[in-house]
């Protein structure tokens, strides 16, 4: 039984979820449900690249969902992508034709599971990356949800990006990546230390050009952001070795043909939000994005 409840004060929605904390919590490669040949301990695979028994990457539909696909009113779907058969292997390992492979996988996903099910209203891809990221099964994967409806939260942020698009100042995200220097940039994307990011080290990659979804990315356009997003989480994870980090693909609406620029956050969790971001709801920065890119930047050298 899942359920969307609202808070009125301060203002926010929340998923009630009780199945959630039934999920197991693997640490050890013994029972690991990610690793070759456990597959039966998951839902039925969806796809698989390459399509063999011996796959290098491998997606099924999320067994402790938080919105599930069945039921009257499904709010959603989630399916999990298994990113290596490799138990030990960290992303920063992967070969940069891994990378674009599991950004081909993703994109094929996306576009299959937008179709899939009644009115897609958004869909992503994000990776919690160690447990205070959110992961709870160590072996590498990542996510792609798609919602059956708009979180207020996000209509709010997209009428945002739209009005600015459409009638002001021209798209943030645009002005951002003219007005920031760059850590990487090439004719395809640049990659920025997010100026107003709420945490240290926190990235973004955004693409050149104003598209507003990441579906429309075409092979050439994936093999570039195979590099850049290697060499980012190589800086990173180099930076601070250990880090948990989530990367968070930020996409186009489906429900609204509403403007956007899609473009991926790299947020590493390095602070918690306390007491004072709970009480006022503003975000206090420790670290200035200056620092940030100085050390970032030093660690893409290498
Ligand atoms: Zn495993
Ligand atoms: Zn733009």
């Amino acid at each position: 039984m899942v359920e969307l409840l609202k808070e009125k004060f301060p203002g926010y929605q929340l998923v009630l979820s009780p199945e959630r904390d039934k999920r197991p919590r693997v640490r050890q490669s013994v029972k690991c449900p990610f690793c070759p040949g456990h597959e039966t301990l998951t839902p039925d695979t969806r796809a698989r690249f390459p399509e063999t028994d011996k796959w290098q990457i491998r997606s099924f539909e999320n067994k402790y969902p938080v919105f599930p696909s069945t039921g009257k009113k499904p709010l959603g779907y989630q399916e999990v992508v298994v990113e290596t058969p490799d138990h030990e292997q960290r992303p920063e390992g992967y070969a940069e034709d891994h990378f674009f492979a599991l950004l081909r996988f993703v994109r094929q996903r996306m576009e299959t599971i937008s179709r899939e099910g009644r009115g897609c209203h958004y869909i992503t891809w994000f990776k919690n990356e160690g447990h205070l990221a959110g992961a709870t099964i160590s072996h590498a994967h990542s996510q792609i949800v798609r919602l059956n409806f708009l979180p207020e939260t996000l209509a709010k942020a997209y009428r945002r990006v739209r009005f600015a698009t459409d009638r002001e100042s021209g798209c943030p995200l645009c002005e951002k990546s003219h007005a920031e220097n760059a850590l990487l940039e090439d004719k395809h994307y640049k990659l920025i230390v997010n100026p107003a990011g709420r945490l240290p080290f926190e990235m973004q990659i955004i693409p050149a050009v104003h598209v507003s979804h990441f579906e429309k990315t075409d092979e050439r356009g994936l093999e570039h952001l195979a590099g850049v997003l290697r060499k980012a989480i190589g800086a990173l994870t180099r930076a601070k070795p250990g880090v948990h980090y989530n990367i968070v693909l930020q996409n186009g609406l489906y429900h609204k043909n509403w403007n956007f620029h899609w473009h991926i956050a790299i947020i590493p969790r390095l602070a918690q939000f306390a007491g004072l971001e709970l009480a006022t709801g503003l975000h206090i920065m420790p670290m200035a994005p200056q620092e940030s890119f100085a050390v970032l930047k030093k660690h893409l050298m290498r």
